[in-house]
């Protein structure tokens, strides 16, 4: 029977509990979110000696933080090519070269913490499901040489064997520098090394309103009320990705949440696992509406995204996600499923990640399916900026796109899949 449960919950250590405390009357820092963003915003702080404090609505990483695919990539959500596009050579550059950065960074945290979260260098894989995306993923390579200098391999579809057991694409390009991460191990080892370094964590306290207050004698511009009481801050750092614009007004229409799906097989014994994903790389493909997989470390084949949809059953979801993987690894046809989940992630409609400071507090949201570096690296970028140490923020100022029509439900979300659909039969 499918668990419809998180495979990484399942295979965590019991998360430490951080409840039941009471709150302090003020805080130099108040962190809101307890995912990627505000662990790693949380750590750098406490590393150097703020006062912080951080409230998250349920427990440590319970959103998208641990319930992702846990592909910690050294990439943008755009190619270098269509980055360029949106925002000229320079700019695209530093993008990109942030998100390079951000992959190191989480390397690093990793290392010095000591958390213990299945983190490997093992590469990614973009997978041309199209003969023309392979023509698209060489130009790509080119241009990802010539502006930002990063080297990357180009596979033809007659070498794709030697990465990946299927005829199923024209081509890849491998991106060496991205990882995997167990991503609920990794999200919950941040928060115990901020708690560590002495930041103030706790769990179950949602954020209901920022008063700002302007300039208060002893400094403390916001007034914040939670479910368990009120707060003062003089920064606050809002991580609170797909929820952001349910204490922003300015990002009410502008941010909204889109939900993906997951499932995993029973692990997989190991001449059949190295046969599908040859060197354990993470991989992701062309399509519009695209697959996201990898094995997770006891080699279970974990696949993602595809055609499913909040709102429909479950059966549906699974049903989707299991053609989506037998139409690559036909072999696994008769792999049991053992677990089914989702979760929710921040996106705008120009797909681009956003941060920088809004009614003066920094923000940090919709890194489009790159959270596991991106998110990192931005929350600790947010934290230098109130540190006044250098702060590398190319996302700084984009302009977030209206969604007029939205209100509670995203229903374009669900239009913009099926649309997507049709590009990947017909486009
Ligand atoms: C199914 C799925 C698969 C994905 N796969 C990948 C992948 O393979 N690689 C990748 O890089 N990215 C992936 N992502 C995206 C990635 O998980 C996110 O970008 C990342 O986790 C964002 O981190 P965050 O801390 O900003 O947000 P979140 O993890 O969503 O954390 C926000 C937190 O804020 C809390 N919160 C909200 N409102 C309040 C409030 N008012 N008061 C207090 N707390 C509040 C929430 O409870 C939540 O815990 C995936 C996402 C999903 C859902």
């Amino acid at each position: 029977m499918t668990q419809h449960t998180c495979l990484w919950w399942e295979s965590a250590p019991k998360p430490r509990s951080y409840r039941d405390k009471s709150l302090p009357a003020k805080t130099d820092v108040l962190v809101i979110g307890g995912g990627f963003t505000g662990t790693s915003a949380a750590l750098q702080l406490a590393k150097h000696g703020a006062k912080v404090t951080l409230f998250e609505a349920q427990s440590i990483g319970y959103e998208a933080s641990s319930r992702n695919g846990g592909q910690a990539l050294s990439c943008l959500h755009h190619t270098l090519t269509e980055t360029i596009h949106l925002h000229g050579k320079e700019l695209a550059r530093e993008m990109f070269l942030a998100a390079v950065e951000a992959a190191n960074t989480v390397e690093r945290i990793v290392t010095e913490e000591g958390i213990e979260c299945d983190f490997i260098r093992c590469g990614s894989i973009e997978a041309a499901a199209k003969p023309a995306h392979f023509e698209r993923l060489k130009r790509e390579q080119e241009v990802l040489k010539e502006t930002a200098g990063f080297d990357t391999l180009l596979v033809g579809k007659e070498k794709v064997r030697e990465e990946l057991g299927t005829d199923a694409y024209h081509g890849l390009l491998v991106n060496p520098r991205s990882g995997s991460v167990q991503p609920a191990k990794f999200v919950r080892g941040m928060a115990e090394a901020a708690e560590r370094a002495g930041a103030g964590i706790h769990e179950g306290v949602r954020v209901k309103n920022i008063e700002r207050r302007g300039s208060q004698m002893d400094g403390t511009r916001f007034k914040v009320q939670t479910e368990a009481g009120v707060i003062e801050a003089k920064e606050i750092i809002l991580a609170t990705n797909a929820w952001t614009g349910n204490l922003i007004p300015q990002f009410k229409m502008r941010v909204f949440p889109a939900e993906s799906y997951i499932i995993a097989t029973e692990p997989l014994n190991d001449e059949l696992a190295e046969g599908l994903i040859r060197s354990n790389r993470v991989v992701y493909d062309t399509r519009s509406l695209l697959a996201y997989y990898r094995l997770s470390p006891e080699r279970r084949m974990t696949w993602g995204g595809e055609l499913t949809m909040k709102g429909v059953s479950p059966g549906w979801n699974i049903g989707a996600l299991r053609n989506g993987m037998m139409r690559v690894f036909p072999e696994l046809a008769s792999a049991r499923l053992d677990y089914y989940w989702g979760g929710t992630l921040a996106l705008t409609l120009d797909e681009n990640t956003h941060a920088g400071m809004v009614d003066g507090m920094w923000y940090s949201m919709a890194y489009v399916g790159h959270g596991v570096t991106l998110a990192t690296y931005l929350g600790r970028q947010m934290a230098n900026g109130i540190l006044g140490k250098p702060v590398d923020n190319p996302f700084d100022n984009l302009k977030i796109p209206l969604v007029p029509p939205y209100r509670e439900s995203a229903w374009f979300v669900t239009i913009g899949k099926l649309w997507n659909r049709f590009l990947d039969l017909f486009g």
